[in-house]
């Protein structure tokens, strides 16, 4: 079949790939210790739920403006504004189908043929390829652990060329947890701004920090409305993954732009949802902080059982949920490693130990794993016990 070369540039998600491979031994009865998916293991919140139940006993299941209900525009600006300390209108805010569409929509406006977008590694799975498929380049710039997988200012300024159109930032990160503290943040600001291009900041998981980070948006500082662009979405905060709403906000030419690309491709997110949504904006966030505290008690429980792991080394993630050691000691030709590489590793880990984990290649971190803990401390514990046994077998058959 002749495809289009945009659509050969691309691959599907590593991460969606993981998942299914789990699904299947899961369909035909395997017990996998899954640290594969990236979303809340929590219900939505009892009140969100209700709001759209009601919606749809009130029918409010017609076509909405494309970009959103105007009520839902005003309640993310409102929310963006007191908890992370925005000033924007509902002008300058899109509502998109999660916060991947506003990252894809954002992209297709403003990055094409022969553009450069600077991405720290490890990243999200999907910003190169998104990046690729707008006809732009991902230009990767590493961070380490030792620095806590944060980028640098100065990093970022040595990767500009005048193809240079974007930074994207995402703190807290996936796959890395790492954070970016808000005088960082200020400064990776000031080079943007200096050389005149776009940052992104993606705050899917703002809410989640762990002390002693706050949550903190680059939408707060000075000098930030002209060039930045806030994606977020309820998918994380709100236990809201499959409800499919996310939002941009940005400057209002962009707004435009991204709800004309809309309008021509999925028009409005679906209506019920939005009025789950303005729930979750303008009602109680009670549920946030108890999702974060036992998020704690699991970040805790990985981290030092992956640390007790021979050879395995893990930062502690400052936000997200995901713990992302690095276990190269376990990789190579050597008579030691178990397998060559990650992608190798992690498929033996299914098929031996049935454990699902995300291998850092999909990242571009070869030689790490991620672990989502979005998942109980039983099956955390029951999934280290796992691990625990699958290297110490393989060190004594070396
Ligand atoms: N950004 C990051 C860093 C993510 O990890 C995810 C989801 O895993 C998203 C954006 C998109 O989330 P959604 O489309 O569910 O809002």
């Amino acid at each position: 079949m002749q495809l289009t070369d945009r659509i050969n540039r691309i691959q599907i998600s590593p991460t969606a790939a993981v998942i299914s491979a789990a699904e299947q031994l899961k369909s035909k009865g395997v017990d996998i210790a899954d640290f594969g998916p990236g979303e809340p293991d929590f219900p939505t919140p009892e009140h969100i739920k209700k709001a759209a139940i009601k919606a749809i006993e009130e029918n409010r299941s017609k076509y909405t403006p494309t970009g959103g209900i105007m009520p839902l525009r005003e309640a993310i600006a409102a929310w963006h504004k007191r908890e992370l300390g925005s000033d924007y209108s509902a002008k300058e805010c899109v509502v998109t189908v999660g916060g991947k569409h506003s990252i894809f929509n954002s992209i297709s406006v403003l990055i094409q043929n022969g553009d450069e977008v600077i991405l720290p590694a490890p990243y999200w799975v999907s910003y190169p390829d998104i990046i690729k498929y707008a006809g732009g380049t991902p230009v990767i710039i590493q961070t380490s652990p030792q620095t806590g997988f944060v980028p640098k200012a100065s990093d970022i300024e040595k990767a500009i060329t005048p193809k240079t159109k974007m930074v994207i930032i995402d703190s807290p990160s996936n796959p890395t947890g790492g954070v970016v503290d808000p005088e960082e943040f200020e400064r990776i600001l000031a080079v943007c701004n200096k050389h005149g291009i776009w940052l992104m900041g993606d705050e899917c998981y703002s809410h989640f920090v762990y002390e002693p980070h706050n949550s903190f948006s680059i939408a707060s500082a000075k000098n930030s409305k002209p060039s930045v662009i806030i994606v977020g979405s309820v998918s994380k905060t709100f236990a809201m993954t499959g409800w499919r709403i996310g939002y941009t906000l940005a400057p209002e030419a962009l707004i435009q732009a991204m709800t004309k690309v809309q309008s021509q491709c999925t028009s409005n997110p679906t209506s019920v949802a939005q009025y789950a949504a303005l729930e979750a904006m303008r009602g109680s966030m009670d549920s946030v902080p108890v999702m974060l505290a036992e998020y704690t008690k699991r970040r805790k429980r990985i981290v030092e059982g992956l640390r007790a792991i021979p050879g395995v080394t893990c930062e502690w993630p400052g936000g997200a949920f995901y713990a992302f050691p690095n276990i190269s000691a376990h990789l190579g030709d050597g008579e030691n490693a178990c397998a060559r590489t990650c992608t190798d590793l992690a498929r033996l880990l299914l098929e031996k130990a049935q454990v699902a984990v995300v291998p850092g290649e999909a990242f571009g971190a070869p030689g790490f794993l991620r672990l989502s803990y979005a998942t109980s401390v039983e099956r955390i514990d029951e999934g280290l016990r796992r691990l625990g046994k699958f290297f110490s077998r393989a060190e004594a058959a070396a």
